[in-house]
């Protein structure tokens, strides 16, 4: 059983919790500063990046998540998360924790696309529903970020050394294997 911080000042933070629960780990929700100790994982849930990224520094919770993150913590970042992970933002200056080296672009699909489920091969897993909601995709990733899927020639996940990144939802389709890749 593993000790799961959940990143949970805003968005769609009780699904995971109810992913991870489902497989017999500890959740605990990031409010504060304060919360973040004794982590064996962490999640990034979607929402609204901006926002997030505001909280995480006004609550001053940025600098010790980066710092777990950079030090190995198995991380994984859906759709906000990922945009707060990125290292770079298509036309945006904006940079939250920038360590995972890629390229993403926010709300990517447009207007009518905005949100879609679809079936996709992922990595060693076979397929995997996806479900995404206001999606970025990675426009472009380093070359030593492993590609673990694509949606219509779009990257929708990949990974980085301990952090998975993911364009859709994981936590709104039965599928829990993705976070067994996470923690086991
Ligand atoms: N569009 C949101 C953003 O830019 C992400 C959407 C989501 O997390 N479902 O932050």
């Amino acid at each position: 059983m593993a000790r799961v911080g959940v990143l949970a000042v805003q968005g769609a933070f009780i699904e995971h919790e109810n992913a991870l629960r489902e497989l017999g780990h500890e959740c605990v929700e990031l409010r504060q500063r304060a919360d973040i100790r004794n982590l064996d994982a962490l999640v990034l849930p979607g929402g609204e990046s901006t926002v997030q990224g505001k909280l995480l520094r006004e609550l001053e919770m940025f600098d010790p998540l980066r710092e777990l993150i950079v030090a190995g913590l198995p991380t994984l970042g859906t759709c906000a998360g990922l945009i707060l992970l990125a290292t770079k933002l298509d036309a945006d200056p904006t940079v939250h924790f920038g360590t995972f080296p890629a390229t993403v672009r926010r709300n990517a699909y447009g207007r009518q696309l905005g949100s879609f489920h679809t079936r996709a091969p992922f990595g060693d897993l076979g397929e995997v529903d996806m479900t995404f909601i206001r999606a970025p995709y990675i426009v472009e990733a380093a070359p030593e970020v492993e590609i673990l899927a694509k949606v219509d020639g779009k990257i929708v996940a990949a990974q980085y050394k301990n952090q998975i990144g993911l364009a859709f939802h994981p936590e709104l389709d039965k599928d829990r294997r993705i976070y067994t890749m996470l923690v086991g």
